[in-house]
């Protein structure tokens, strides 16, 4: 059976070569100070949302305690050296709050794994960690947080992310989900859709493509202009050079 999750379909779908360098030949990831600041503050905010399931105290002060403290358990990070990634996690957060605290909501799920079989047929699984997930009326909603400005649209990665949870939530967790959101800290600003099932049925079809292309090890060069944001470019000798 082989293991795949959203990330590894996706990456994928950007350049086989890619996903080899990354989850074949595991060539270490780049330091990209935005990477880990989006990264520091989906951890400070799953504290949070915690601390919301348990009844606990929430206000400005435990954000930024949460935020400190955060900071000083990293035996790698240190406010010192990183002056402009501590004050951009705290500007993202500070945001937050202030267009939030008014009803920061009611999580049921949060980090939640997921892990499934397409179909019983498949030859591979699917898995993940979803956000949070939120009780509405009608069914759940499914809540991801981006560090990044909000798209004018949609993009299809996170379309197809966003409905990629949903399979999870209804498979593992038998709920019905009605909405999924994208919400994007550094707008504060959301994209919310409803599932669409046509889209969803497609997307489980393109994954079966990917995986039979993963068993292959079907790993060949796609460059092109997305070589220009890709982590691999400047050891892949396939790279575009335009880019
Ligand atoms: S630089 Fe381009 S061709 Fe090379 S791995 Fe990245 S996306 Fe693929």
């Amino acid at each position: 059976m082989t293991r795949l999750s959203f990330t590894k379909l996706s990456l994928f779908e950007f350049c086989p070569t890619a996903y080899r360098y990354r989850y074949v030949e595991r060539v270490p990831m780049p330091f990209v100070p935005r990477i880990v600041v989006g990264s520091i503050v989906h951890s400070v905010l799953h504290r949070l949302f915690e601390r919301l399931q348990e009844s606990q105290r929430v206000d400005k002060a435990v954000l930024d305690g949460l935020h400190a403290d955060y900071w000083n358990d990293a035996p790698q990070l240190d406010r010192e050296r990183f002056p402009d990634m501590w004050r951009d996690g705290q500007a993202l957060l500070d945001g937050y709050w202030t267009a939030n605290h008014a009803d920061l909501g009611q999580p049921v799920l949060l980090e939640s794994r997921f892990r499934f079989r397409p179909s019983p047929a498949a030859g591979f699984s699917i898995e993940g960690v979803i956000d949070r997930v939120d009780e509405t009326p009608s069914g759940a909603a499914i809540i991801d947080y981006k560090s990044g400005r909000r798209p004018e649209r949609l993009p299809d990665r996170l379309r197809a992310q966003l409905h990629t949870y949903a399979l999870g939530v209804e498979q593992v967790h038998q709920r019905k989900v009605e909405r999924l959101d994208a919400y994007f800290l550094a707008d504060n600003d959301g994209i919310s859709i409803r599932p669409d099932p046509d889209y969803r049925d497609a997307l489980l079809g393109r994954y079966a493509a990917t995986a039979d292309r993963v068993k292959a090890e079907s790993f060949a060069a796609t460059p092109g202009p997305h070589c220009g944001w890709c982590d691999f470019r400047d050891r892949c000798p396939f790279r575009a050079t335009d880019t």
